[in-house]
């Protein structure tokens, strides 16, 4: 069975173009940017940012490893760790 082409105006089309090297037209570009910024995917990428922060506290070794590495990629200087200051209590 043969899937239909994507249709130009929606996402799938937009990933079609993608897929095929070249840039997206107007009318797939445009249902991408209408959809990043739709409700659903605001609210996917606020559960994914919790989603992470509660991994990093479960695993936290492991999760400065991998966002070392990937800033290693992307250039850039891992944080310095965050510390406590000292102070006279304990
Ligand atoms: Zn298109």
């Amino acid at each position: 069975m043969v899937r239909a082409p994507a249709r130009c105006g929606t996402r799938a089309g937009y990933n079609a173009h993608r897929r095929r090297g070249e840039a997206a037209c107007e009318a797939c570009q445009e249902a991408v940017n209408k959809y990043m910024r739709g409700p659903t995917n605001l609210a996917r990428r606020r559960a994914r940012g919790r989603a992470l922060s509660r991994l990093a506290l479960i695993h936290p070794d492991l999760y400065a490893a991998l966002y070392s590495e990937e800033l290693t990629k992307e250039g850039v200087e891992f944080p310095r760790p965050w510390r406590r200051k000292e102070s006279g209590r304990r």
